[in-house]
């Protein structure tokens, strides 16, 4: 018995294996693109073998429906779907294969023959679906010839795959039609083979309950692979337009990239090369060097007292001035020496090949010249100098950092020499001077992160009642810990950043002492430690008076300390700036007395309120025999006579405060009393003192205890 074909589902059968064989082979590329992208590549893998899967099938399957029969047919539904699933398999199998990073011969042979058995197996388990009342039995050869059919289109199939699969030029589309044009006929070619392999001889297997109408299938089926197979390439075209995109993206980032960059190495300021373009010249710099055994220089610069010029005059004046210092150490340099700005007024220079001092030193000494020239900002003449630091590649370091440190060290070295010249760096500038380059470096910052706070340390009478208190500075440094305020202010001194930081101080404590009265503390006197660069300012008296009349804080609530050095040093001058104080209401203190050469007719001219004496003076009150006290007792005879308060400081035993007070001392200051105390600790150690009056004569310790920060010890014992 035979069957007549039905040509219109044989067409359709056929275009459903070649847009099988297309979206296949889209995807085959799609996967391999994504070989990296593990869940993605899974995924697509996934849905690439059900679509190819279904759609091999489905061409079987409308291929099978093709065939018209003098009898009504039906299809057993579970083997049916095990033919499916066996469609889908092979099809997964065979894109694993084709999107694996390399198509061996033994790979494309054992391939080809598990996909081409893998569709023989899935053509066969379909014809086994058919329900009809006919035996179908088989011609040997063609059945062979369908099995031979399969394997050899499916290793064209793969092989035409592993081809295009990488290919994302245009006309891969073209080439891609005509591949599926290919596997499409070869699938069908292998059907149709098989198809006429079968014999069917009535009487065999009836319908069963299982089984579905023919025609309906064929509905079902055409549709649902045409749709599975439609969404899939428009998810697939879909995913290579945002790839695109994805690409565009990345590519527009690159160049928004490379702009930025553009700009990080440019300093925005001077137009000359910033930080880290000068790292980057000086590091291939090394390199070129290391090869040519040459040597190089680096200048290391930083105007001198450029943070005064910039307070005093305005930012856009320090502006000006930053660009008219860039402008002049170009002109110094030859043309292919690098100048750039590191940041604030420090300044470097790259002088390529360059190792023999003398020239190095005629360069130093032209920056140097050429600035005895004013500088004119807005109309101003300025005159600025400059320091400058030197060190050379390999002599003196053979990494950037290193040079850097030197040069940097170097510079610091003719600062404390003087400013306005250069030195070279030597090794002997180590780790000393490293820790106060440091501290120079931080101290500019150090306000802003807020690390440097004020405590207080209370002094008092002879009856332990409290009598006053001084402000003392405190820096904790993030990395160096806390930094002792000899140390700081010695470099601020040196570096000309006392005046902001002595100014803070005034400030802060005028603050404080607003903030005391806000909260009804009983007023109590502070006393701020001077500097002798302080002095040396023409108005500094009117300076902080303003300063005081900002905060509406009276001169009755501040004193000054001025240690005896810096007062006899230039006693004439500070005479005066000590009158004006008085004239306006401050208090002055002559401080650390002892320690310098006094000159009785200054201290008489001076006529100050309080006299300390240096805690030297009071330790040595322990020590055997009498010449300590003898001294001590010289000093406040001298200031009694002079009509002077004596304050001993560093007082820490009870000795020594028994011992002064026999010697008629007026108060006394040291831990033996009270530590410096922080603004709130200070704050409560003086409510605790109004709470409790003067307790003189009682032998045990009365002062409050403050924790840790207050030392309570007996006072007479
Ligand atoms: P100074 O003015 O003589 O301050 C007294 C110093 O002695 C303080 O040291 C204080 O903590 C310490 N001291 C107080 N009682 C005792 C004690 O019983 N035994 C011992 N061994 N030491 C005691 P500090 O705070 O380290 O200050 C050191 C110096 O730094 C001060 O000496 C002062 O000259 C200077 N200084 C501190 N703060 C400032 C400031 O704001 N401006 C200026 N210009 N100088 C300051
Ligand atoms: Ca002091
Ligand atoms: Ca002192």
């Amino acid at each position: 018995m035979s069957g007549t074909y039905n040509l219109f589902l044989v067409a359709l059968s056929l275009l459903v294996a070649m847009l099988a064989s297309y979206t296949t082979l889209d995807l085959a590329a799609r996967i391999r693109v994504l070989e990296t992208a593990g869940l993605r590549r899974f995924f697509w893998l996934l849905g690439g073998a059900s679509a190819m899967g279904t759609g091999i099938w489905s061409m079987h399957f409308i291929g099978m429906l093709a065939l018209r029969m003098p009898m009504e047919m039906g299809y057993d539904v579970r083997i049916t779907v095990l033919s499916l699933v066996v469609a889908i398999l092979s099809s997964g199998f065979a894109l694993h294969i084709v999107t694996s990073s390399e198509l061996s011969r033994r790979r494309l042979i054992v391939g080809g023959i598990m996909m081409g058995l893998g569709i023989a197996a899935m053509h066969y388990t379909g014809m086994a679906a058919m329900r009809m009342q006919l035996a179908i039995t088989y011609t040997l050869w063609l059945f062979v010839a369908s099995i031979g059919i399969a394997i050899a289109a499916s290793w064209a199939a793969l092989w035409i795959a592993f081809t295009l699969r990488d290919s994302t030029q245009h006309h891969v589309l073209i080439k891609r039609f005509g591949a599926a044009l290919v596997m499409g006929l070869a699938i069908a070619g292998m059907h149709y083979t098989g198809m006429s392999a079968a014999i069917f001889r009535a009487g065999a297997v009836g319908r069963n309950a299982n089984s579905v109408n023919g025609n309906l299938l064929a509905c079902v089926v055409t549709v649902t692979t045409l749709f599975i197979m439609g969404v899939t390439l428009i998810i697939s075209m879909l995913d290579t337009r945002f790839d695109e995109r994805t690409l565009q993206m990345t590519d527009s980032l690159e160049k928004a990239n490379k702009q930025l960059l553009s700009l990080a190495t440019e300093d925005t300021l001077t137009g000359i090369p910033n930080r880290n373009a000068f790292m980057e010249h000086a590091e291939s710099a090394i390199t070129r060097c290391q090869q040519s055994k040459r040597p190089f220089t680096i200048m290391f610069m930083d105007m001198d007292g450029f943070k005064t010029i910039n307070d005093s005059l305005g930012h856009s004046s320090g502006d000006k001035l930053l660009q008219a210092f860039s402008r002049h150490l170009i002109r110094s340099v030859r043309r292919d020496d690098v100048v750039a700005r590191l940041g604030g007024d420090e300044f470097v220079m790259l002088l390529d090949g360059m190792g023999e001092r003398d020239a190095i030193e005629r360069i130093a000494r032209s920056v140097l010249a050429r600035m005895q020239e004013d500088f004119c900002i807005d109309g101003v003449p300025l005159r600025v100098t400059a320091s400058i630091g030197i060190a050379s590649y390999p002599k003196d370091g053979e990494t950037v950092e290193a040079l850097l440190k030197g040069a940097d060290l170097a510079m610091y070295e003719a600062k404390h020499k003087g400013r306005n010249t250069y030195r070279f760096f030597e090794a002997t500038m180590s780790e000393a001077a490293a820790r106060t380059l440091q501290i120079y470096r931080d101290l500019g910052v150090a306000h802003e992160r807020g690390e440097i706070s004020l405590v207080f340390q209370p002094k008092f009478g002879m009856g332990r009642e409290l009598v006053g208190a001084e402000a003392l500075m405190r820096w904790r440094h993030p990395e160096m810990g806390d930094i002792p305020p000899l140390e700081f202010i010695a470099v601020a001194e040196l570096t000309g950043q006392i005046m902001q930081i002595s100014d803070w101080t005034i400030r802060e404590v005028c603050r404080q002492v607003k903030q005391w009265d806000a909260a009804g503390l009983a007023p109590v006197k502070i006393a701020i430690n001077l500097s002798p660069e302080q002095l040396r300012q023409p108005d500094f008296v009117e300076h902080v008076q303003a300063i005081l009349v900002g905060w509406a804080v009276r001169p009755e609530r501040i004193m000054f300390e001025i240690t005896e050095t810096m007062a006899m040093q230039d006693a004439e001058i500070v005479a005066g700036v000590i009158h004006r104080f008085q004239d306006v209401g401050f208090d002055i203190a002559i401080d650390d007395f002892g320690t310098g050469y006094s000159s009785m007719a200054y201290l008489q001219q001076f006529r100050v309120k309080q006299l300390k004496i240096d805690r030297f003076f009071t330790s040595g009150l322990d020590d055997e025999g009498v010449e300590g006290e003898t001294i001590v007792s010289k000093i406040i005879e001298l200031a009694h006579s002079l009509g002077m308060v004596v304050v001993a400081e560093g007082v820490e035993t009870s000795s020594q405060f028994n011992k002064l007070k026999e010697l008629d001392c007026d108060e006394i200051q040291g831990y033996l009393m009270a530590r410096p105390l922080k603004p709130r600790d200070f704050e409560e150690f003086v409510r605790g003192q109004t709470r409790s009056p003067d307790k003189a004569g009682a032998k045990e310790a009365v002062l409050p205890s403050f924790g840790s920060a207050v030392k309570t010890q007996g006072l007479l014992a």
